[in-house]
């Protein structure tokens, strides 16, 4: 899900432990194990999430992000959504043993910061994010990076659960991915997963990052719409932008392609195909190279296309993979939508964990 180079370098912040910000409330210090928040913050969406000890979900909410602002107005966003889903839940916000998110752009777990978030507005230099969320909601806060506390998500209590090695990818505005090798997840130098930049066609189509024929140029919402946007000044016609306007949206969300393609709109058709076949390349090579046990498909447009489309992902594989007798499981992301929330929550246990383990790292 993210692109640039610039956007690599979150090295420090996946590869320590996570950092807690804030103290804990009376509760975590005693022997109960109380609940806790998770937030997925995203470019059109946040997505908040009250779980209880057995990570099953009390209460949700979800508040589009802002388009206009900066940090301060994002963070405020993110607390709205934590206390809308504390009320469905029950529960003060200040109560929780913890709130975990996983955020875009470079996360440093360690000082707690985020920097060069691109998808959210005003987002380039480090800002504070677990010590003014924490603040804002009088709860201690983790953070991780988006793609890797989903991958885990899976991997701890979703589709992942019967396998020590996985493969998530990520599919909705660009392609993301998330490596589990050896039941540990696997960051590379901190930049690891970026699968959607797998190179499926050399001199191919311009991805987002800027480079060409990554899977992500043909595969990722993003480039999709892109290139429905010149079909169309082309001449080509399309119902994709007419529901889009009905609908009062200005972008193609995942809802607008599936109902564009429920209608046999031709040029959706055409485009999906197209970002089918590139999975199936992208997703392939990676298994060449890794050979998990299992790929796990999530994201905004794998969760709403759901199995029907993981088959034609699966399917789409067949050809490029080495090992074509022992192919991977593959299967379609079973925490759905809230899965980047659990796995968030998730990371407050890890920080506990890591906090009683070596002391240090708490703030505010
Ligand atoms: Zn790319």
């Amino acid at each position: 899900m993210r692109c640039s180079a610039a956007e690599r370098s979150w090295a420090a912040g996946r590869a320590k432990p996570h950092a807690i910000f804030g103290s804990p409330p009376a509760a975590a210090r005693g022997l109960t194990v109380p609940n806790r928040g998770g937030i997925d913050l995203g470019g059109t969406k946040i997505q908040a999430a009250i779980v209880d000890e057995r990570h099953r979900v009390l209460g949700q909410a979800r508040r589009p992000t802002p388009t206009s602002g900066g940090p301060p107005d994002v963070k405020d966003a993110m607390a709205a959504a934590l206390a809308e889903a504390a009320a469905a839940a029950g529960v003060e916000t200040a109560s929780l043993a913890g709130i975990g998110v996983g955020s875009p752009g470079e996360v440093d777990a360690r000082t707690g910061a985020v920097a060069q978030a691109r998808n959210l507005p005003g987002w380039e230099d480090p800002y504070p994010l677990a010590a003014e969320l924490s603040a804002a909601t009088g709860a201690p806060v983790a953070l991780g990076n988006d793609v890797q506390v989903a991958t885990d998500a899976e991997f701890t209590l979703g589709a992942g659960k019967p396998y020590r090695s996985l493969l998530g990818v990520f599919w909705g505005t660009g392609v993301g991915g998330g490596i589990v090798l050896d039941g540990k997840p696997w960051l590379g130098r901190g930049a690891a997963g970026e699968i959607g930049h797998m190179v499926v066609k050399r001199k191919g189509a311009r991805c987002p990052c800027g480079r060409r024929g990554c899977m992500e140029a043909y595969a990722g919402r993003a480039a999709m719409e892109a290139k429905a946007r010149r079909e169309v000044a082309k001449g080509a016609k399309t119902k994709l932008f007419e529901i889009m306007e009905k609908r009062g949206r200005t972008r193609l969300t995942s809802g607008i392609w599936a109902r564009a393609i429920a209608h046999e709109d031709d040029l959706a058709l055409k485009l999906i195909d197209r970002a089918i076949a590139a999975l199936g390349a992208g997703v392939a090579s990676a298994c060449n190279l890794l050979d998990p046990e299992a790929v796990v498909i999530g994201g905004g447009l794998g969760v709403r296309f759901g199995q029907p489309y993981v088959e034609r992902i699966e399917a789409a594989m067949g050809p490029h993979l080495f090992a074509s007798e022992h192919p991977p499981a593959v299967h379609l992301a079973s925490l759905g939508d809230l899965g980047g929330a659990i796995g968030a929550a998730l990371l407050v246990r890890k920080s506990a964990r890591a906090r009683s383990g070596d002391g240090a790292q708490a703030a505010g």
